[in-house]
């Protein structure tokens, strides 16, 4: 299984991210984690991103969409993977279809965890606060600069992505709003809809060629009906003649036997 999970930050990508790993035995790929162990590490990348993410950008296209080609190759992605925080760009994502084409594969869904904007400053207060209360660093762009900054990127260039996936018929959304719990049962459900519209458009197919045998059953009653209607007339025109015969007939012996002519039938008219 393929999935993007697409969403604002604060929007609980990152703890979605990791159930649905968790679910599907699938690898979680987050480009955040990726950059942030590379700025750690001191590497190229990590050298070149430093700066951009503290300050809320996003990171060149070139830069992730490398890092994503190489690591979608990893062994442990061969049984489907879960990308969190990539793509952010619409480039980002012909990219990622680019790279999954070569290899004969595609996404299976892009989930978008929708939240609404004035949460998502308290969220990324918790989440700082918890991770001091861990006694872990705190990310460099969680503040309330950054975040309005990563929000300005999410809206211009993350944001449309969402018409994009609608486009291709692959987004499922659903509300961020709930208790995590909810929210992955809300997802887990909207990954299985697609198995399960599948089963009622077969039903939905199965009862219109029923309904389809209705109307060929009703015109086959209606044909005889109407077959059963013109012997009838038949009959009754028959049996008219008949009787008609029957009366010339008596007409002719009556004016035999009396000498007289027989009355001529009126001319009939039109
Ligand atoms: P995240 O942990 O997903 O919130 O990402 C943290 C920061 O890493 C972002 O604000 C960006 O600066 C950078 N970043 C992560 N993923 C991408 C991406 N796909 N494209 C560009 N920049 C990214």
């Amino acid at each position: 299984m393929r999935l993007v999970l697409l969403g604002p930050p604060g929007a609980g990508k990152g703890t979605q991210a990791e159930k649905l790993a968790e679910r599907y035995g699938i690898a979680q790929l987050s480009t955040g984690d990726m950059l942030r162990a590379a700025v750690a590490a001191g590497t190229p990348v990590g050298l070149k991103a430093k700066d951009i993410m503290a300050r809320g950008e996003l990171v060149p296209d070139p830069v992730v969409i490398a890092i994503i080609a190489d690591r979608i190759k990893e062994p442990d992605c061969a049984k489907g993977f879960i990308l969190d925080g990539f793509p952010r760009t619409v480039a980002q994502a012909e990219a990622l279809e680019r790279l999954l084409a070569q290899r004969g594969l595609k996404l299976d869904a892009v989930v978008e965890i929708r939240v609404d904007e004035g949460v998502l400053l308290r969220r990324i207060e918790t989440r700082i606060g918890q991770m001091q209360a861990r006694g872990e660093a705190v990310r460099a762009d969680d503040n309330p600069d950054s975040l309005k900054q990563r929000l300005v990127a999410y809206r211009a260039q993350t944001a449309p992505l969402i018409d994009y996936y609608s486009k291709k018929g692959s987004l499922r959304t659903v509300d961020g709003m709930p208790p995590i719990e909810e929210v992955t049962e809300a997802i887990f459900r909207v990954l299985e809809k697609p198995a399960r519209a599948k089963a009622r458009s077969r039903s939905v197919q199965g009862r219109k060629k029923a309904s389809l045998k209705m109307p060929r059953k009703r015109a086959r009653k209606a044909a005889k009906k109407a077959k059963k209607k013109a012997r009838a007339r038949r009959a009754v025109k028959r049996s008219r003649k008949a009787v008609a015969v029957k009366r010339r007939a008596a007409k002719l012996g009556k004016a035999r036997k009396t000498g007289r002519k027989p009355a001529k039938r009126p001319a009939r008219r039109g």
